[in-house]
């Protein structure tokens, strides 16, 4: 199989495209890489922006590699600016700079990512958390104000209102559903997460209504005001799909790809938050916003453009860090009927049911039991829950016990 003389990553800034480079060149990829970075800075990593970039006055940047790495590996890193239009047909991508400068190129992904959605008829001052510069913004503003409103209480409002607690803020967290991380843990845990915040000073109000902001202050549909010196939304984001669908991929609530990143034009991959695949273990199809699916995912994608074609499988994972509580959750709680635990609700671990089958796993200050319970997810297991349970065992230790039974 020849290689690709030229392979092109547009606009991005997450690990997915460096990963994706990276497992290139670690494949033997002898072409040119070209990565195409909106943003003026180094590749960087995301987790820090809501957490210690908030609460440590000079936390800089964490780079994904250190700068030099790009040209010690060949790996042409184009930043600021970003690509305007791709002709398929003659594979050529045209740079927003302004002599609109033309790329060929091979081979062509996309991890363009998402972007947060906005709140409407709420102002330019909100504040919604993506970038390095949106996170410098909040840190700055937060020096300054009393109350923060947290709109959104997902993973971006909950550790933005962690940090803001942290800094001795008066912190309301305004959501539209009734639970916290409703669309990804179990209601349990939700409410163990409503429970720490509530016990660190954080006021929070479920099934929010129409919001409606008013000067300095937000109104709830019931007549209730809140003061509101600084409004922060993590409301959800929408995948920069735009570039992908003018080049003529498929879209569906992002870019669809098969199992090994394909889109549905030759050539053309996508990876990360914008591409849209079915995963198996879920049997339906999945946009995964996490960071662990960054990396993996490009990664993996990367090695399908040098010719792999096996298909992607891992298990959806995440970490989140709030008032000092690591909890970390992989597989999906999405149809659970039945959760157990190992140890307890401070430091132990939640297996989630679907019936006998286990699909979705959440540790609290625990993060030791989630790789064996990943691969026991990953195995398919189903069986009886009270087996797990069984603390007489070390966890690594049972679980190799069923995989080995399973596999007689
Ligand atoms: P999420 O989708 O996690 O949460 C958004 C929340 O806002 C939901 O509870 C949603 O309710 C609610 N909501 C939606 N519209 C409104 C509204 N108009 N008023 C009030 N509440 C509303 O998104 P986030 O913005 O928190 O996170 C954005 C991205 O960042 C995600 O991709 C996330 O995975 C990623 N991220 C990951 C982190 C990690 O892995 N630790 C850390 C930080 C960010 P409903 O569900 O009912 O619509």
């Amino acid at each position: 199989r020849r290689p690709p003389r030229s392979t092109l990553f547009p606009y991005t800034t997450l690990f997915r495209s460096v990963a994706a480079a990276s497992a290139l060149r670690e494949g033997g990829h002898k072409g040119k890489i070209i990565l195409v970075n909106e943003e003026a800075c180094t590749p960087y990593e995301r987790p820090p922006l809501s957490k210690e970039m908030l609460t440590v006055p000079d936390a800089g940047l964490k780079l994904i590699r250190r700068p030099e790495w790009y040209a010690e590996n060949d790996i042409d890193l184009l930043s600021s600016t970003r690509v305007l239009s791709i002709d398929a047909d003659r594979k050529i991508a045209r740079l927003a700079d302004g002599d609109q400068k033309a790329i060929v190129y091979d081979k062509l992904m996309f991890a363009t990512g998402a972007r947060p959605r906005r709140l409407s008829d709420f102002g330019d001052d909100v504040i919604y958390l993506r970038t390095h510069n949106d996170s410098l913004a909040l840190r700055n503003r937060l020096v300054e104000v009393e109350n923060v409103v947290v709109i959104g209480g997902g993973v971006i409002g909950l550790e933005v209102a962690s940090s803001a607690r942290s800094l001795g803020k008066h912190v309301t967290v305004m959501d539209t559903a009734d639970r916290l991380m409703g669309r990804v843990l179990a209601p349990c845990i939700s409410s163990l997460l409503q429970t720490l915040h509530e016990t660190h000073g954080t006021e929070i109000l479920f099934g929010a209504g129409q919001l409606t902001r008013e000067g300095d202050s937000i109104l709830l549909e019931n007549g209730r005001r809140f003061q509101a010196d600084l409004i922060v939304a993590g409301i959800g984001v929408l995948p920069n799909d735009e570039l992908a669908r003018q080049a003529g991929c498929r879209i569906d609530n992002g870019i669809v790809v098969d199992q090994c990143g394909r889109t549905s034009v030759q050539d053309i991959y996508a990876a990360g938050d914008v591409a849209a695949l079915h995963h198996p273990a879920y049997d339906r199809m999945m946009r995964i916003e996490t960071w662990q699916h960054a990396s993996r995912h490009g990664g993996h994608v990367g090695r399908t453009m040098m010719g792999f074609d096996d298909g992607y499988r891992q298990i959806p994972w995440f970490w989140t860090d709030q008032f000092g509580v690591n909890l970390q959750m992989a597989g999906s709680a999405d149809g659970a009927d039945q959760t157990v635990w190992r140890g307890g609700p401070e430091c132990g671990t939640a297996f989630h049911f679907a019936g006998t089958r286990l699909i979705g796993v959440t540790t609290i200050n625990n993060g030791r039991d989630m790789r064996p319970a990943i691969q026991l997810i990953e195995s398919g297991w189903r069986g009886d829950c009270r087996e797990l349970v069984d603390e007489s065992i070390a966890l690594p230790k049972l679980i190799k016990q069923i995989l080995r039974t399973m596999q007689r």
